[in-house]
């Protein structure tokens, strides 16, 4: 069951969890204004209501979870989303990223290799509101060739390594915000494609994520 009323006492939580993350270091206000537009609750069942505006990961069903709101801020943030972009991301699970993605005003493709989780995009809450936004069944490791080179690619789960075929997929100069490590931690990467199809990596704070599992599920 889902509770798809934004009522002000859901608006006042969400206001102040902007502020929390601001206090935790988020500086894109673009980043943050998207966020403060989006219902997280409308992305959870209704027993989540009131706590889905804590800033922490819940479970979504198969096993996977909706990202702490402060790492979908961080990813995002470390994204530097432009007008015009064309953005992969890999590991729809609740839609909540891509939402925040979408509201930017981005072009945005979206893969998730298990069945259950693709068949729920078919009722997305806000289908026409973000015609900008598009669902793949599949496995991430595969990408999306015909619709490739992509601007940006954002991995929402921890990726053993960076995976070859995303970053053929990459325009040059395009940017890939990726979890990496088998552990329970992972690092978290901006990898940048250059000119001459090399790539350069910066390294950002640890996370945890759902492993990036290899082939689709269902
Ligand atoms: N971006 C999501 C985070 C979901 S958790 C959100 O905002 O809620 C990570 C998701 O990645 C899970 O749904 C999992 O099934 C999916 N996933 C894991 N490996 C994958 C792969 N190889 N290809 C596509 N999706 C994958």
């Amino acid at each position: 069951m889902r509770n798809y009323e934004d009522t002000y006492r859901h608006k006042g939580l969400r206001k102040k969890l902007m502020d929390v993350l601001r206090d935790k270091g988020i500086t894109d206000e673009t980043v943050l204004a998207a966020m403060n537009q989006i219902p997280r609750h409308f992305f959870l069942d209704s027993a989540f209501d009131e706590i889905a505006y804590e800033d922490r990961a819940f479970p979504i069903s198969e096993g996977q979870t909706i990202s702490q709101p402060y790492t979908v801020a961080y990813q995002t943030q470390l994204l530097q989303v432009k007008p015009f972009d064309k953005i992969l991301e890999i590991g729809t699970g609740s839609i909540y990223q891509a939402t925040v993605l979408a509201e930017m005003g981005v072009k945005v493709l979206t893969i998730e290799r298990q069945k259950v989780l693709f068949e729920k995009t078919k009722t997305y809450i806000f289908k026409s509101k973000y015609p900008n936004l598009k669902f793949f069944f599949g496995d991430g490791y595969e990408g999306l060739p015909t619709y490739a080179p992509f601007d940006k690619v954002i991995i929402t789960a921890a990726a053993p390594a960076i995976p070859p075929k995303l970053i053929d997929q990459l325009k040059a100069g395009g940017k890939m915000i990726i979890p990496v490590n088998e552990g329970e931690h992972q690092r978290m990467l901006r990898i940048t494609k250059n000119a001459d199809g090399s790539t350069s990596e910066e390294a950002f704070d640890n996370f945890s994520f759902v492993p990036m599992l290899k082939g689709k599920q269902g």
